[in-house]
């Protein structure tokens, strides 16, 4: 039987359409973009192209796109580029390996730094955050989405917040691009980053958008490519995946939305032994659960591991920490009781619900199994 894969989180299938658009551009239209010939330029046509389905994606502009090899590199550079001057940056507990490995780096080279904790339920509250603010803070980073629990934070608040401090506000919106609006002139957000293979373009490609009029230096020297920011040439199929992938994660939102809730609720119905860790708000697409029976909470590492081996594909936290004998920093940061019973499942479009209740079922019996 092929495994019942409920990891999205983790990464998502390039979709067929998103594979199609990007597939000449490796074989018949392979030219650089940087040459300045007429070949060069029909590549540059399709950069440019998906540099606006990008930004059409977030209400940004098109000169306000950076491609990237992907998420990491992305906040790397939003929080790794900043011109020298404050030396405060505020960071929330919940974010990625990614943004905190960065605070680190910030902090080894003067930096000083704030973590602002989550309440119980997941959320960063700007009371919270203004609390940790100071008139020599340079940037905040609040994630859009958490990619453990899949909550939900208050980024236009949040922003308002960092920005009546004279602070720069940073976003990581990789969980975010299929479920929310993450229109920049609504939210405010001075930079924000994702990562394609979060929403079904391959993977290896993502974007920071840099509001115009923010500094940043460059991240990558070399040619003049990304405007002199981010030299190398650019990996024209991915962006242009990325492009497409961008467009239409917009326009089939709505559904995702529906089918996400209906996937979620088969899910959960069909579970037995469960406690969901509850956030104020959160995406459908990802369930973070503990597991009990018998008062006795199953270890999410070793639920994980068996449910692998019965044909269920999920994580105990994010693929980039797999390993990790701790349990996620976000539930720990929440005050979880039980973190190292939590166990993450996360649906993509491709889930169907009868996938969703097979798949509930051999938790069920996994679990029974493992509390005998
Ligand atoms: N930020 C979040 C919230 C993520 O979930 C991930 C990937 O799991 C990343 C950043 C890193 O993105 P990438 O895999 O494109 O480097």
């Amino acid at each position: 039987m092929r495994p019942i894969y409920l990891d999205y989180a983790a990464s998502t299938p390039a979709d067929k359409a998103v594979l199609n658009a990007a597939l000449p551009y490796y074989s018949n239209v392979f030219y650089n973009p940087a040459s300045t010939h007429i070949l060069g330029q029909k590549a540059e046509a399709a950069v440019r192209n998906a540099r606006e389905k990008c930004a059409a994606a977030i209400g940004a502009n098109a000169e306000e796109i950076y491609f990237t090899s992907g998420g990491t590199e992305a906040i790397n550079w939003a929080m790794r580029s900043l011109p020298l001057g404050k030396r405060h940056v505020v960071v929330s507990a919940l974010e990625h390996d990614a943004v905190i490995s960065c605070a680190r780096v910030l902090e080894k080279s003067g930096y000083e730094i704030s973590y602002v904790r989550p309440n119980r339920m997941g959320t960063v509250t700007p009371e919270a955050l203004n609390a940790v603010m100071r008139d020599d803070t340079a940037l905040v980073c609040v994630m859009t989405v958490n990619n453990i629990v899949g909550g939900i934070q208050p980024i236009k608040a949040l922003c308002e917040t960092a920005h009546k401090f004279g602070a720069l506000f940073f976003t990581d919106a990789v969980q975010a691009v299929n479920s929310l609006d993450l229109d920049v002139r609504k939210s405010g957000v001075d930079m924000l980053a994702v990562s394609g293979h979060k929403f079904y373009a391959p993977k290896g490609v993502g974007f920071l958008y840099v509001k115009r009029g923010v500094a940043l230096d460059a991240f990558i020297v070399g040619g003049g490519q990304e405007r002199g920011m981010r030299a190398g040439t650019v990996d024209v199929p991915a962006v242009v995946a990325m492009g497409e992938a961008a467009e239409r994660a917009v326009a089939l939102r709505e559904s995702y939305l529906e089918h996400s809730k209906a996937v979620a609720d088969a899910f959960l119905k069909t579970l037995r032994f469960c406690e969901p860790i509850i956030c104020a708000d959160k995406t459908d697409d990802i369930s973070c659960i503990m597991f009990r029976n018998n008062k006795q909470y199953v270890n999410g590492g070793r639920l994980a591991v068996a449910l692998s081996l019965a044909g269920v594909c999920c994580s105990v936290g994010s693929a980039c920490s797999a390993g990790s004998a701790t349990p996620p920093r976000t539930l720990i940061e929440m005050d979880v009781p039980h973190p190292e019973s939590a166990v993450r499942f996360s649906f993509g479009r491709p889930t169907s619900v009868t996938a969703a209740k097979n798949a509930a079922r051999i938790v069920n019996a996994t679990v029974e199994r493992l509390t005998k």
